[in-house]
């Protein structure tokens, strides 16, 4: 029987052994480049029962892709066996992802009378550190940070019994051999105390902040139903707005704080234990969480360390990344000593160190599928597969921001974890480290590098300096590029690329995208008429900047003539000189970005004329529509000449002429986005007649926008075309790797 799917790393030869040994068969399993092989033999209805056991009893971290069967004659009887390894197994079989705790685990932690009961460390071939811990490869004790660590005698008789659940599981440890947790106070001074665990519970428990050493870094953690709790760590993070993560204990405690769908607890409860958007539930979390947000962001206890900490402060715990702003999340002791110090009262670490740092992942369900905001811990290093195969390996360096980067063999892409915005030095070193020691455990050594258009930006720099062929691939044609390779899709898709910004061909910040793609190439068909980005960068930050350009396009002076919610906000004075800049065409790129126009409308209804991180406008405004739910579309003009064009500046000046008549902003956020997502498929569906395509991928950071995603399918379906969205890498900027990869790999073929 060969086995494919995810199979190793997982647990799945002492599952194969034990089921065996149960049916009284004999033969082997093994690992081997492909997965895992199987041979045995036994009474007909033992090995029938052997093969549905195969299916029905698999591990819950493997994932079968097929069984196939072969008859062979029969051999001699014998003891079933592990056998070892075949060698010359790809690398990418070897890096298995990190694994929530396992209900085995689990168990013997809360059992006072297992040897393992209170163990933050208690781990299993079903369960544990995987991908945070690997040093090199093949993946083995030594190659991991667990090489310092040596088995007792008891740990030892488990890691060498292949009955055993502990049968290589390479991180196994209890409390007599394996790591421990301690307590630093904030300053840095160590600690003593009976149990560091209840000492930083009770902390918690009184309202402070403890940075706590998990899987893949540092969390802050701070009491979720303490307003006062998170208002102090707001303020000592200096994030003011941004909604945090709450970790819970259990599936239990998920449908008290939120009202997760069947769908969304399965995620909740799957091995990666993402951050999944859910809707509040009965109980109530502390209003600074996610102020203003109808979802919040909850996940599972993943580690026993984690299960044992809420378990001791006996309420969900805010646990969002251990650093300073824009800065990388701290994984190191020292660092986060260091860094950390003025934010945490207390920190709670452990002396298993983190050899990759990996931030929490993100995702939500949308039409009735998972869709990833931010792939990273759980996900990382497995693979992704591209409809076509790369002649040569292949280095896809990324966004700028929200930075992750691909490596490929052939048709496997491997996405890093999420390394984050670009813009400081810290950040650039793990990016550097990243690239070296992921291309060394997948023992991809690439030939040819993938780099965005820009003429600067910091992946294109070390693109440069690497020496090799360099693809260029256009923002968004990456963005609808990562699409159409999660589908499957080689033949030319309509892609729908509404973002940010990204740069364009013709030097101008492209974002509102109409593209007709193929992998290796694009026509730029339609576009968001084009609008100055007063400032330029400037305007990325200042919404009131974006909502003056769009209302001078759509009224000129006359917009200063009217009573507008955005004169309260930026006095006319400065605005009119910032206007004048502008229209002399002073650090004012044209721009077509969606996200953009996002902004200018946050920003002209009185939402958010600044933002204190990106996307802040265009989520005030989806909140605040969510709420008027039904509302009349705005008017859009779609011109569908050689090139087409969607035009918001009608809908701009209907909504000033409405406000100033002290029209209600829920209403008008609403018929904005349905009167955006009625252009877009209008547009959509012109140039889809013009180039006989069906296939419409629906990216860029815009489509995380849930009211519009929801509505353009809709009005896409009901035209007979086929809307896409990505699902296994984020419509953002973290997917834009995977986009690069596949290009490039197209071009390479
Ligand atoms: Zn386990
Ligand atoms: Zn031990
Ligand atoms: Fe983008």
């Amino acid at each position: 029987m060969r086995v494919t799917g995810v199979v190793q790393g997982v647990g799945f030869r002492p599952f194969v052994y034990n089921l065996a040994v149960r049916l009284g068969l004999s033969g082997w399993v093994c690992n081997d480049p492909e997965g895992v092989l199987i041979e045995a033999q036994g009474p007909r209805r033992a090995v029938d029962a052997f093969l549905s056991g195969l299916r029905e009893e698999a591990p819950p971290a493997a994932l079968l892709e097929s069984i196939t069967v072969e008859a062979l004659p029969l051999g001699e009887d014998g003891a079933f066996r592990i056998r070892e390894s075949a060698t010359g197994a790809p690398p990418t079989a070897r890096v298995s992802v990190d694994l929530a705790t396992c209900p085995d685990c689990l168990r013997e932690v809360f059992d006072p009378a297992d040897r393992r009961a209170g163990y933050p460390f208690t781990n299993c071939t079903n369960c544990g550190p995987r991908f945070t811990i690997i040093t090199g490869i093949p993946y083995d004790r030594p190659n991991t940070t667990m090489a310092g660590f040596r088995m007792c005698p008891e740990c030892r008789r488990e890691y060498e019994d292949p009955s055993d659940r502990r049968f290589h599981a390479q991180p196994n440890a209890c409390p007599l051999c394996g790591p421990r947790v301690y307590l630093f106070s904030g300053e840095g001074r160590p600690l003593s105390c009976g149990d560091p665990v209840r000492e930083a519970a009770r902390a918690l428990v009184g309202g402070k902040i403890v940075a706590v050493k998990g899987l893949g870094g540092f969390h802050l953690a701070c009491d979720a139903t303490s307003e006062a709790a998170v208002a102090r760590l707001r303020a000592r993070k200096c994030r003011e707005a941004k909604p945090l993560a709450v970790m819970v204990a259990t599936l239990e405690d998920a449908r008290r704080y939120g009202r997760p769908t069947p769908q969304e607890e399965r995620l909740l409860a799957c091995t990666a234990a993402p951050i999944v958007l859910v809707r509040r539930g009965e109980a109530p979390l502390a209003p600074s969480v996610a102020p203003g947000f109808e979802r919040v962001g909850l996940f599972l206890a993943y580690t026993p360390l984690h299960h044992l900490l809420l378990a001791a402060a006996g309420r969900p715990l805010v646990m969002t990344s251990g650093n300073r702003t824009e800065e990388p999340i701290c994984y190191e002791e020292t660092d986060a000593l260091e860094r950390l110090r003025g934010i945490a009262d207390l920190v709670l670490s452990h002396d298993r160190p983190i050899r990759t740092r990996c931030d929490d992942s993100v995702a939500r369900v949308v039409l009735g599928a998972p869709q990833m905001l931010r792939r990273s811990r759980g996900y990382v290093p497995s693979a992704l597969r591209l409809p076509l195969e790369a002649a040569e390996p292949i280095l896809a360096t990324g966004a700028h921001l929200k930075n992750t980067f691909a490596l490929v063999r052939g048709r496997d892409v491997f996405l890093s974890h999420h390394i984050g915005d670009l813009e400081n030095p810290r950040a650039v070193a793990a990016f550097e480290d990243a690239v070296e020691h992921l291309g060394r455990l997948l023992e991809i050594n690439p030939r040819i590098v993938a780099a965005d258009m820009h003429p600067d930006a910091w992946p294109v720099r070390y693109a440069q300096s690497t020496g090799l062929p360099i693809e260029r691939v256009q923002h968004h044609h990456a963005h609808v590029a990562s699409c159409m390779a999660e589908h499957g899709l080689a033949e030319p898709v309509l892609g729908v690329a509404y973002d940010g910004l990204g740069y364009g061909e013709d030097g101008t910040l492209w974002g509102g995208e109409l593209l007709l793609c193929r992998p290796g190439g694009f026509e730029r068909l339609g576009h968001l008429r084009a609008v100055p980005a007063p400032g330029g960068e400037r305007a990325f930050r200042e919404p009131w900047r974006m909502a003056l350009a769009h209302l001078d396009v759509s009224l000129g002076e006359r917009a200063f003539d009217l009573d507008l919610p955005l004169w309260r906000v930026c006095d006319r004075e400065r605005a009119g000189a910032v206007l004048e800049a502008t229209r002399a065409g002073v650090n004012a790129p044209l721009t077509t970005a969606v996200g953009r126009l996002f902004d200018a409308m946050s920003a002209l209804l009185g939402l958010r004329a600044v933002s204190t991180y990106e996307g802040e406008a265009a989520c005030a405004l989806e909140e605040l529509a969510k709420t008027a739910a039904g509302a009349a579309p705005l008017p859009f003009e779609v011109d569908v000449g050689e090139r087409i064009v969607i035009d918001a500046s009608t809908c701009i000046a209907t909504v000033a002429e409405a406000l100033a008549r002290g029209a209600d902003a829920a209403a008008l956020a609403a018929g904005f986005h349905e009167g955006l997502a009625l252009a877009t498929a209008r547009a959509v569906k012109a140039a889809c007649e013009r180039c006989g395509v069906g296939a419409v991928c629906l990216t860029g950071g815009v489509f995380q926008n849930e009211i519009l995603t929801l509505r353009c399918c809709e009005h896409l379906e009901a035209a007979g075309l086929r809307p896409l969205l990505n699902r296994a890498v984020p419509p953002n900027d973290g997917g834009v790797s995977l986009g690069q990869a596949y290009v490039a790999a197209a071009r390479s073929a």
